[in-house]
């Protein structure tokens, strides 16, 4: 019997399923073949088998690194249940079970160890390993080596020793979640250049994303959303603060909608309570900040509106993820404005993470703008961003359902850009603004800026488009936000081509009135 079968019934007689999803089993045979590999999946998506069933199939014990006892412990009992001699070592443990349970490894008689990461890297147990026979290294939860993530573990960092203390042993790295600046720092520090890479299941096809670019009146257009699409259902409205979330839910609540906050300012038992209510009862709509939503599993959340920009894509991927587990159709909505990607741009300035961090959190934040404006399918978009190709436009996201209209704003973003030049380079959006449609207040004719060149030179485009053209120079890097926090811009180096008319700007043309917009969408 060839090792395809073998493993075939592997699955079906230890794991009790018919069939492999895609691509479980072309992983297993890269690692049954000796070869490493990267799997990014998302949770839930079926990585464990990945490393479980070529532990079986090759001889000697599968190593696996994860950083959480309470899924290892999970783990362990599953598979001893279904007949497997697997084993756990980590600080749960205590001093004659850590004992036994290297009695065993040192005799053979375990075909799977769980093993925390410090354990695993300390010299005993390193040489404890040199003296037996290894199937493989499983390191899950990858992205943990990854200094840039929010789960970052310094002894991850150590696991690159793998690679040279045991250069013959097949590893696999796995992660759900994984950007393409993760993903190659895994690569780097693992040492996996040479591992082949499965990307698979990202795509959410029953979510429906959207987004809004007119935030103004954010709210009134949530409360139609809301009472339009999905009355009675259960949904997720994040907002930045919590003083937002605290004004959102209790508006919301005049309006008749069953709307409850939560953010991390709360007391426990409150929090507690209403997470409780989400989950048991029918249509509560959760306001939270992003504290809400881990393992929260409620298949039944119909859909998720973010008041503001997340920070990231994966944030975003993560939090609009939420919705729709139970392949129901489900919609992503999200507002987002110029303040927030100032405000944002700030949180990042006044961080006291180093220079690189800091760039590195502002180019995730210019890939999530960049998402919001797109003029062409947001799926595919989405999805490349996790490395998951798609040929085709999705066909249900709101540039597949309504494509967006564009102009040329070249000439208006050159009108812009010189109005930032000649008051100085040191005025907010706003004010901007009102020079460009020639608005004669006090505080300009103070600054005396009503006899500047560019005085009521714009008076082509109203104020809402003088925003939207500001917002997407600032997403592309053209104009840059002080650093005061006083929301004041300059020109950046890189706007020069555009000022000369080298580069032209496509823009998004603003939707027109939202009133078509969020009518009810469904047939
Ligand atoms: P992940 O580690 O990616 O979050 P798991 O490995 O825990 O996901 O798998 C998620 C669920 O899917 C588990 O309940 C698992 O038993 C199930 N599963 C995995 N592979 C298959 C398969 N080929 N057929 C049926 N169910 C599967
Ligand atoms: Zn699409």
């Amino acid at each position: 019997m060839n090792t395809r079968d073998t493993s075939l019934q592997i699955l079906q007689q230890v794991f009790g399923y018919s069939s492999y999803r895609q691509p479980q089993q072309q992983i297993i045979d890269t690692l049954v073949r000796g070869e490493d590999a990267l799997v990014l999946m998302p949770t839930g998506g079926g990585k464990s088998l990945c490393y479980q069933i070529p532990a079986l199939l090759r001889s000697g014990v599968g190593i696996v690194i994860s950083p959480l006892i309470a899924l290892m412990q999970d783990q362990v009992a599953a598979l001893r249940q279904a007949g497997v001699a697997a084993g756990a070592l980590n600080s749960a443990l205590s001093a004659e079970e850590d004992a036994r349970m290297r009695t065993l490894l040192r005799n053979g008689e375990l075909q799977l160890l769980y093993v925390a990461p410090e354990r695993l890297m300390t010299s005993g147990f390193q040489s404890l390993l040199q003296q037996i026979d290894i199937a493989l290294f499983a390191i899950d939860e990858a992205h943990c080596v990854s200094q840039w993530g929010h789960d970052f573990r310094p002894e991850y960092i150590q696991l690159s020793a793998l690679h040279e203390n045991f250069p013959g042993v097949p590893r696999v790295a796995l992660t759900a979640t994984a950007d393409e600046l993760t993903r190659r720092e895994i690569i780097q520090r693992l040492k996996l250049e040479r591992a082949r890479h499965f990307i698979s299941g990202f795509d959410r096809p029953n979510i429906r994303y959207r987004v809004s670019d007119d935030s103004s009146n954010a709210r009134q257009q949530l409360l139609r959303f809301i009472q339009l699409n999905y009355a009675q259902q259960a949904g997720i409205v994040y907002c930045l603060s919590r003083r937002k979330v605290e004004d959102t839910a209790i508006w919301l609540q005049k309006q008749g909608i069953q709307a409850l906050p939560y953010h991390a300012g709360m007391s426990q038992q409150d929090r507690a309570n209403h997470q409780d209510r989400f989950l048991r009862e029918d249509g509560v709509v959760m306001v939270a900040t992003i504290a809400f939503g881990m393992g929260i599993d409620k298949p039944d959340v119909r859909f998720v509106v973010h008041m503001n920009l997340p920070k990231s894509l994966e944030a975003y991927y993560q939090e609009t993820g939420r919705a729709g587990r139970d392949g129901e159709p489900a919609e992503a909505l999200l507002f987002y404005n110029l303040q927030d990607v100032i405000t944002l741009r700030q949180f990042v300035e006044q961080s006291d993470a180093d220079e690189l961090h800091k760039r590195i959190e502002t180019q995730k934040l210019e890939r999530m703008l960049g998402y919001c404006e797109l003029t062409s399918c947001r799926r595919q978009a989405l999805l490349a961003y996790f490395g998951d190709v798609q040929k085709e436009a999705c066909g249900n996201c709101d540039t597949c359902l309504n494509p967006p209209e564009t102009w040329d704003g070249t000439v208006a973003a050159q009108k812009a850009l010189s109005c930032v030049h000649h008051t100085g380079q040191r005025f907010g959006v706003n004010y901007l603004i009102d020079v460009l449609l020639g608005k004669n207040n006090e505080r300009i004719q103070r600054f005396g800026h009503d006899r500047v060149s560019t005085f009521g030179i714009g008076t082509e485009l109203d104020q809402k488009q003088w925003r939207s053209l500001f917002r997407q120079l600032i997403a592309q890097g053209y104009l840059a936000v002080d650093q005061e926090g006083h929301g004041g811009l300059r020109l950046s180096e890189s706007c020069r081509p555009l000022l000369r008319g080298e580069v032209r700007l496509q823009l998004r043309r603003l939707q027109k009135e939202k009133s078509g917009k969020l009518r009810k969408q469904r047939t």
